[in-house]
């Protein structure tokens, strides 16, 4: 957990682990359905919001003990 800056308020570290779904729940994908999820950041999660998925997920790099 950090402290967000602009807000003053706690949050996940915005490079730790989160689950992406990629039909969002909003638009009647599951979150738990294993085909329909992927890992992602915290904050690229946080900044895509229900945005529909145009790219190719990045490659991203096995999450560190300290960002869990
Ligand atoms: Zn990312």
């Amino acid at each position: 957990m950090v402290t967000d800056p602009r807000t003053g308020k706690r949050r996940p570290h915005p490079m730790s682990l989160a689950i992406d779904e990629i039909v969002p729940v909003s638009q009647g994908g599951s979150p738990f359905e294993f085909a329909n999820t992927r890992p992602t950041h915290w904050i690229c999660n946080a900044r895509r919001g229900d945005g529909t998925r145009k790219s190719a997920p990045t490659s991203l790099p096995l999450p560190q003990p300290w960002e869990l």
